[in-house]
């Protein structure tokens, strides 16, 4: 059963996204919607599954966990995607490599190394993406821009790591020509990265305010809860 209220939302965020990536002279289908469902229960989840989306955001390991391993996700048929894009403890890595197709927030050499400890234990090739930090503040965790690429350095000498991208959140402002300059950036830092040779396709960017902005400024993909959900708190 679909709920009208949350079809609509989605089909809504569908055609804005294909609006702002025509507007950049881009093909709608090199973005991908990520539905965070961090503070959303189950039972909306399966929702919004319903409604077609298949890939989730998690920024809570254990609150992840909780809700991939209850009984209602594991007996869907459907195959998710679950992204984590909160920030990572490294003793909370051994979780996130089980349960994770992405993790978008990878921002330290013990990070990095936890993650491909735990995902060679597992077999597993672990696919990440590195967030990076480029406002003062306002932001508190993703690495400096002048350590990303020692960092990506040292993930490709690993073999059960990926690394296929760059993540940011942009202070949280009201007016989108402000927070326009750190996609931008973000981007930059993509294109010096693939011109030292790393191949980075992914860039995760835009969130519920923002994400036309991200996608006119390169964004692959955006992570949206409120827009789709509904505020946090008011569910
Ligand atoms: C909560 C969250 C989002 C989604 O934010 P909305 O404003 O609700 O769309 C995106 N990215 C990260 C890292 C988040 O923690």
């Amino acid at each position: 059963m679909e709920t009208p209220l949350l079809f609509n939302r989605i089909k809504d965020i569908y055609l804005r996204m294909a609006r702002a990536a025509m507007k950049a002279d881009r093909s709608p289908e090199e973005v991908q919607l990520i539905a965070v469902t961090k503070t959303v229960a189950v039972g909306a989840i399966r929702e919004a599954v319903d409604c077609g989306l298949r890939a989730f955001g998690e920024n809570r390991v254990q609150e992840a966990k909780r809700k991939v391993m209850s009984e209602e996700m594991q007996s869907m048929s459907e195959e998710l995607a679950w992204h984590f894009i909160g920030h990572l403890q490294t003793n909370k890595a051994k979780d996130a490599v089980q349960l994770f197709g992405l993790i978008h927030s990878v921002d330290s050499t013990e990070l990095v190394d936890e993650i491909d400890r735990q995902a060679e234990k597992i077999g597993k090739i672990q696919r990440v993406l590195v967030e990076v930090k480029l406002s003062g503040e306002e932001t508190k965790y993703g690495v400096a821009e002048g350590a990303l690429l020692p960092l990506l350095e040292r993930l490709c000498r690993k073999k059960h790591v990926k690394p296929e991208g760059l993540m940011t959140i942009p202070p949280l402002l009201e007016d989108l020509n402000s927070v326009r300059p750190y996609f931008i950036r973000l981007r930059e830092l993509r294109e010096r990265a693939e011109t030292a040779g790393f191949a980075l396709p992914e860039l995760s960017m835009g969130m519920s305010h923002d994400f036309e902005t991200a996608i006119e400024e390169g964004s692959t993909m955006v992570r949206i809860g409120t827009a789709i959900f509904g505020e946090r708190g008011s569910r």
